[in-house]
């Protein structure tokens, strides 16, 4: 097994932590995606949430109607606090929190106006 440097496509020894060619640290493939799918879902459900929990109270706004989507923006938040991942976690109990203040939010205006 050889180790192949993401950044140069250097061939470097399985025991290699550094690159031999241009030192720079031999990360495995999976690991890396891994990585930077979470930066992405993190991006995604944060939109989502928004989209949906604020969009329910601006929709509540202008229809009048009872948006409850708002509720939808909660999935994927709670999929996030289940991850072993501690910013990912940490991420998830924002999102909780953001849905949770647009649908009160929105139950307030449903109840009061
Ligand atoms: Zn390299």
């Amino acid at each position: 097994m050889v180790k192949i440097c993401s950044y140069c496509g250097c061939e470097n020894q399985e025991s290699f932590n550094f690159c031999s060619n241009c030192g720079r640290p031999l990360i495995p493939k999976e690991e890396k995606n891994l990585i930077i799918d979470y930066k992405k879902l993190i991006i995604i459900s944060y939109v989502v949430t928004i989209i949906f929990s604020w969009g329910g109270l601006i929709f509540n706004l202008l229809f009048n109607s009872y948006g409850f989507f708002g509720i939808i923006g909660l999935f994927l938040p709670f999929y996030l606090i289940q991850s072993k991942n501690k910013s990912v976690k940490k991420h998830g109990y924002i999102q909780i929190a953001l849905s949770l203040i647009g649908i009160l939010l929105s139950l307030l205006l449903i109840f009061y106006i």
